[in-house]
């Protein structure tokens, strides 16, 4: 099926269920899908994301493809709270119903790696200072985007951590395509408890951000 029809349906497909959400019928439907799915595994309060079907890792920080240009993750993996991860995975699992899936760029950052960011690049307009700590040291931020079934990642106007107004959410100067990329993105993660920010495309917390900073470290083989 052509792209545009595909996200068009889809569209109309959240803006229906959104209607629907309030009946106990489309919620028993998510829990039950949750509860079958392979997606997360639970460690502690938190839930991984690992490559599978429904998501692909390209976490920028464990590679020197970033804005640092050095890698700052042993290795790339994909962590969130508890509530932020079970909100996403409804996410993963409304774009596995049109063959798409999640592009996760980056998710929890342990402390320490901010401050190695920091270290690199002490300017608030880049890297959140480490005392501060963004909503990533809290567990509850990820840097996603959308690919399709061939493994073309959707057309965003922009790659990720581009910092220019051309990432900007509220500048509409880009192609029809990209907009309604962006809209598809943001609907769904608005849908299931996220909010994005003005400069970044990429960039979603989850509404419920009351966690402390966290400064542990994921295992690497
Ligand atoms: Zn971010």
């Amino acid at each position: 099926m052509d792209r545009i029809i595909v996200i068009a349906f889809f569209l109309f497909f959240i803006s229906c269920n959104a209607v629907n959400d309030a009946s106990n019928t489309d919620k028993q439907i998510i829990t039950e899908k949750i509860e079958t799915t392979d997606l997360a595994e639970e460690i502690e309060g938190w839930v991984e994301f690992p490559e599978n079907r429904t998501q692909h890792l390209d976490i920028k920080y464990a590679t020197t493809d970033n804005f640092v240009k050095e890698a700052m993750y042993d290795c790339g993996k994909c962590y969130l709270r508890k509530s932020a991860g079970l909100a996403l995975q409804k996410v993963a699992q409304s774009l596995a119903q049109f063959n798409y899936k999640l592009v996760l760029f980056d998710c929890y950052r342990p402390a320490p790696i901010q401050q190695k960011l920091w270290d690199k690049v002490p300017n608030p307009n880049y890297v959140t200072p480490p005392e501060k700590g963004s909503m990533h040291n809290r567990g509850v931020a990820i840097d996603l985007s959308i690919m399709d079934e061939k493994g073309n990642y959707l057309d965003m106007g922009t790659p990720y951590d581009y910092f220019g107004i051309e990432a900007h959410t509220d500048n509409y100067n880009h192609s029809k395509e990209v907009l309604r990329n962006r809209k598809l993105l943001n609907n769904l993660m608005v849908k299931y408890g996220f909010k994005g920010i003005r400069t970044e495309w990429w960039h979603f917390s989850f509404v419920d951000g009351n966690y402390e900073i966290a400064d542990w470290e994921w295992d690497c083989p």
